[in-house]
């Protein structure tokens, strides 16, 4: 019987963010790597998570980075895919997370300045040996996947879509090497559609379609990252567009973070125990 090569785990952490006022009930709290959350109608109904990382709501936009991002990039740079995503209900934190504000700016703007710090880096330190520095060229797409088409927008757009489709920023890395030898590497950076069921809030018709298509993405996604990391003989990559186009940048020997982001506020109470099962169930084995 041939030998499967394990596949390289997905890694699932949690980032709650603060409160954004002071006038709402919260209900989540981070000990530790654990979170809790409270049912104030019911206090023994509390419930705890255990994850390998959780970053608090005081964590800074550049911890989150240098922790889970990062260290993947000097893979991307060899050549190897790696696929960094948000997940998670709207309102969440996952486009602060993925793209952030100008004077906080998250994942993708740091990503970017660290890409091109690192290149001119490694051709600086090239020159100063009076060796040939390898040859870097990086480009950028832009995309969506909305009623589980792929449609392209213009990358100026990329603050200004819609919470209820997947947002995809794929950059594609090929070096030469002095030698001739070429490698390319594959970096997605992706906003997911919010993960609430829009079923409970009350969609219908279209809404109701588009949500459903959604949740396809979705919860195919959770079952590829269930598949993977429990090393499982098949994968089901082929069951939504999300994971077709993420076929070659998740499981087999790419690195892959899931960035699961709750919000404190108790009338996100649904979504946050949806949201920490579906990430549990993501974690497991
Ligand atoms: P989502 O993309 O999941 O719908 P957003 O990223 O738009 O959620 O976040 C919702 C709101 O919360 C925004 O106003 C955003 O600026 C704010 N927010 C999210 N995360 C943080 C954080 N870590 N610190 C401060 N504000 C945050
Ligand atoms: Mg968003």
């Amino acid at each position: 019987m041939e030998k499967r090569s394990s596949q390289t785990k997905v890694k699932v952490v949690v980032r709650l963010r603060p409160a954004l006022s002071t006038n709402e009930k919260t209900c989540v709290s981070v000990v530790d790597n654990r979170v809790q959350i409270l049912n104030h109608r019911n206090i023994e109904e509390s419930l705890q998570y255990e994850f390998n990382t959780v970053f608090d709501e005081k964590t800074s936009q550049v911890e989150v980075f240098s922790t889970s991002v990062e260290p993947l990039l000097e893979k991307v740079l060899h050549g190897q895919n790696v696929s960094v995503f948000a997940y998670g209900p709207t309102g969440a934190g996952k486009t602060h997370t993925m793209l952030g504000v100008n004077s906080d700016p998250g994942i993708i703007p740091r990503v970017i300045q660290s890409l091109f710090k690192t290149i001119e880096l490694k051709q600086k330190s090239a020159n100063d040996l009076s060796n040939q520095a390898p040859q870097f060229k990086v480009t950028f797409s832009y995309m969506e996947i909305y009623n589980e088409k792929v449609r392209t927008v213009a990358a100026t757009n990329l603050n200004k879509y819609s919470s209820r489709s997947h947002t995809i920023l794929l950059l594609k890395i090929h070096r030469k090497e002095p030698s001739g030898k070429e490698l390319r590497g594959k970096l997605y950076l992706i906003d997911l559609a919010g993960s609430e069921d829009n079923r409970r809030t009350g969609n219908k018709g279209i809404r109701l379609k588009e949500s459903g298509a959604i949740n396809k993405s979705l919860f195919v996604l959770g079952e590829v990252v269930d598949a993977i990391n429990q090393n499982q003989p098949r994968i089901p990559y082929r069951n939504s567009k999300l994971t077709r186009l993420l076929q070659d940048s998740i499981g087999g020997g790419c690195h892959s973070v899931m960035i699961t982001n709750i919000a404190p506020e108790e009338k996100f109470y649904y979504d946050t125990y949806c949201t920490l099962n579906f990430a549990t169930k993501s974690k497991k084995i």
